[in-house]
């Protein structure tokens, strides 16, 4: 007997071992085992496959060690997600099960986790009938405060929620944390009822994910119109396993995505509720929290590694979470039987994995995951990704409209402001103009918050000497340095690195450096001394590193403890913040000109998602937009809401120019230490690629940033019909590269595929 075995390795699909006797009943697709490999290192795999082939091949086959689990880690509908994974987005099986697995499987057992204990209080067994638990308050009439904790003891453990027959009580338990806080009581007064022989206390091993049993609300009453965009859903739902809602901010998705999660509830399926990043997940889980308790898992980066194994394991029960709210890795948590995924703000460049391998895009994941499981997925968003978009107009997926807010608050008014005219006639003088500093005054005055908007971190993206034109670059990319104030350091935002910032000019020895363009950092500063009084937050990369920090910098701007919340795209998402009257779009420009084929697209969403956080509730909110250019056709789409007009011109450039949703794009990224070796390798590929795929080959040429980390890129890009076949083009890839790297002055290249790249 022989297994086909994932190992967490690069290299190949699976590798193949032997089978000891004794080990024969304890393995099965999707166990976990532990193997040698290489020199005798010891790996965690998942058997793939089980077969009685022995293969033929030069060295001896060796023998499992060890089967680490005594039923499968990994699902069978979920081995054939992987394979999809691999095939799809060109990458062998270990690297999506490096993505996939927890890495809790892979660490050394004796390091392995330790279940968390908490201390639970029941009735002590001499207590346990309704007789002596009258009799015990009898006895309890003096001691007041033990009195009141054994009420508090029945009413909180829901003692009587269940039918009573004669005899002995039924089982009911509550942690003593829980019970103490919300009855108010002491240690003294439980302590004394345990020493009575009343209550016991004992260990239990619980979930680091469970919080108290709050009692679970209903979910609101839809409105007619969201009442009549549910029905329409699942008549949708009839023909077709995917539903875009696209619903302007605010109009209640979120509420009409609950009411589809309760149904498949009841239907013992399981669903996930996909969110494009972690930001997001503060506010939503509160809501969730609210409908479905403990039925709820909550999946994303900052959970640590022991909670993502307890996730894992608690879904490999059939009585584990019923729902998953997650981050783009969530698609690959062991579920079930899903019947629905919801995908909210699809449009959202986070879903694509970047770095490492699986290049993955979880909402396109997602869809083929749900097709395993024939679950039904809904696409959710004010501004819908092009892609999907197009494929609710073509009728490959339903469409469901909502174009009202769900407080009828009209969407708000976007105001631009030309900056170049202002800088011309000297009256820009700081990042804000003159009406945006007016608005955000009166705006304070009334009590009211601002959001402002720059996509840009840091205090400014380069500084420049006045007299050369010299400006810092990082060592390792070919990239100018982004100045921070906050560390008093120079910082590149492609490997990482940081410098000091330089007192002086290199070149020419001059003192007067300038810094060009701004960031947050810079507006924050600028806004702080035009109103030196009021208390403002910053949403960016370095503010939120820590675990708790984004939740700390949103809830205090609910609370009302800042006034001004200034961030990148962070502030964008999905958050419903209820006192915005006002938000300011300090710079469009730098968005509308960033050389991708997405640009515009993504500019849009940007723009409309960031105005879509004023005023959502009550009343109309208002959006100052400062560009120089507000006579660009994207501006003016932004201005007018004009959403459908900018689908079309870019549609019309997607179709002209051979782009998605027409064509499929795969990028080969060639990295290497020495330019002219990668130029020669890269022409090389791209002439044996051409061999198949003829035209559909661009390429080889330089991206606008030469070199990162030390190795220098050149790109591939191949354009394919969508009806082309993907075995073809795979192949074709695939001989290019054993061609490549069979060449020995080619050795120590790097080839990456990226297939639907997201720029
Ligand atoms: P979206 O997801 O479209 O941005 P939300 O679902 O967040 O919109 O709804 C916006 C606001 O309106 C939220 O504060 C939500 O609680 C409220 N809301 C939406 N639908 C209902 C409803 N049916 N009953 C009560 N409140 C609702
Ligand atoms: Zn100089
Ligand atoms: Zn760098």
């Amino acid at each position: 007997m022989f297994v086909e075995v994932i190992l967490p390795v690069p290299l190949s699909d699976t590798y193949t071992y032997f089978v000891p006797e004794n080990l024969r009943a304890a393995v099965f697709p999707g166990s976990l085992v532990s193997v040698t490999f290489g020199r005798n290192k010891h790996y965690s795999g998942v058997i793939a496959y089980i077969h009685t082939i022995k293969p033929t091949c030069p060295y001896e086959i060796k023998p499992i060690v060890a089967v680490e689990q005594s039923s499968p880690v990994v699902r069978r509908p979920q081995l054939r997600f992987w394979e999809w994974l691999s095939q799809y987005y060109l990458c062998s099986l270990g690297e999506v099960a490096k993505a996939a697995l927890p890495s809790g499987f892979r660490k050394e057992p004796s390091m392995g986790y330790k279940p968390k204990k908490e201390v639970f209080i029941r009735l002590a067994s001499q207590c346990k009938t309704a007789e002596s638990l009258r009799s015990t308050f009898d006895s309890l009439k003096r001691a007041v405060k033990q009195e009141q904790l054994l009420l508090a003891f029945i009413d909180y453990s829901r003692l009587f929620d269940q039918n009573i027959a004669e005899g002995s009580l039924p089982e009911a338990e509550i942690s003593k944390k829980a019970l103490l806080t919300r009855s108010g009581s002491g240690e003294a007064a439980l302590a004394a009822l345990i020493n009575k022989g009343i209550l016991e206390s004992y260990s239990k091993e619980v979930g680091r994910l469970s919080s108290d049993d709050l009692p679970l609300s209903d979910p609101n009453r839809l409105n007619s119109l969201q009442q009549q965009a549910y029905i329409e859903i699942l008549q949708h739902f009839r023909e077709k396993n995917v539903c875009l809602l696209h619903g302007v901010t605010s109009s209640g998705k979120t509420e009409i995505y609950i009411h589809l999660i309760n149904e498949t509830l009841k239907l013992n399926r399981q669903a996930l509720f996909l969110l494009p990043e972690i930001a997001l997940t503060t506010q939503i889980t509160d809501r969730l929290k609210r409908y479905f308790g403990n039925k709820m898992g909550v999946y994303h980066s900052k959970v640590s590694d022991n909670e993502r194994l307890e996730i894992w394991n608690n879904l490999l029960h059939d009585e584990g979470f019923q729902v998953i709210l997650g981050v783009r890795s969530s698609i690959f948590l062991p579920f079930r039987d899903l019947g629905l995924i919801i995908v909210d703000e699809e449009h959202e460049p986070g879903y694509k994995q970047q770095n490492p391998a699986p290049r993955y895009h979880a909402r396109n994941a997602a869809i083929v995951l749900a097709t395993m499981h024939s679950a039904k997925v809904v696409l959710g968003s004010a501004t819908p990704s092009l892609e999907s978009y197009f494929n609710a107009q073509t009728g490959k997926y339903g469409y469901v409209a909502l174009n009202k807010r769900f407080e009828e608050t009209e969407l708000p008014t976007i105001i631009p402001v030309d900056v170049k005219e202002l800088r011309r006639k000297k009256q820009m003088k700081s990042l804000l103009s003159p009406l945006l500093t007016e608005k955000i005054s009166r705006l304070l005055e009334n009590g009211e918050q601002v959001l402002l908007f720059q996509n840009r971190r840091g205090f400014a993206p380069m500084v420049v000497c006045r007299i050369c034109d010299w400006t810092p670059k990082c060592r390792f990319c070919d990239v100018s340095l982004t100045v921070h104030k906050h560390s008093n350091r120079l910082a590149c935002h492609y490997c990482g690195s940081t410098y000091p910032i330089p007192a002086e000019c290199p070149e020419c020895g001059n003192k007067d450096l300038k810094p060009r363009g701004f960031g947050t950092e810079m507006v924050e500063e600028e806004l702080q001394r035009i109103f030196p009084e009021i208390h403002i937050d910053r949403m960016d990369f370095d503010t939120t590193r820590e675990k708790k920090s984004f939740e700390a910098i949103i809830s205090r701007f609910e609370q009302g403890k800042t006034q001004v919340l200034i961030g990148t795209q962070m502030i964008s998402k999905g958050l419903d913040f209820e006192k915005v009257g006002l938000v300011g779009i300090l710079s469009a420009d730098s968005l509308i000109n960033f050389p991708d084929f997405r640009a515009y697209e993504r500019a849009y969403q940007l723009m409309s998602q960031v105005a879509g956080r004023a005023g959502r509730r009550k009343q109309q909110g208002e959006v100052i937009l400062q560009t120089s250019n507000p006579e660009h056709p994207l501006i003016r789409q932004v201005l007018n809401h004009d959403y459908e007009g900018m689908v079309r011109l870019q549609l019309e450039e997607r179709r002209m120019f051979r782009y998605p949703p027409f064509y499929r794009l795969i990028e080969i990224n060639l990295k290497h230490k020495q330019t002219d070796l990668l130029q020669e390798m890269a022409a090389e590929y791209a002439r044996m690629l051409r061999q198949s795929l003829g035209d559909r080959v661009i390429g080889p040429y330089t991206p606008p940033i030469v070199r990162v980390q030390s190795l220098y890129i050149r790109k591939i890009l191949l354009k394919m019909e969508i009806s082309a076949s993907l075995n073809v083009m795979r192949e074709a890839i695939e001989n290019a590269t054993t061609h490549i790297t069979a060449n020995r002055r080619f050795k120590y290249v790097t080839i990456q595929y990226d297939v639907d790249p997201v720029g």
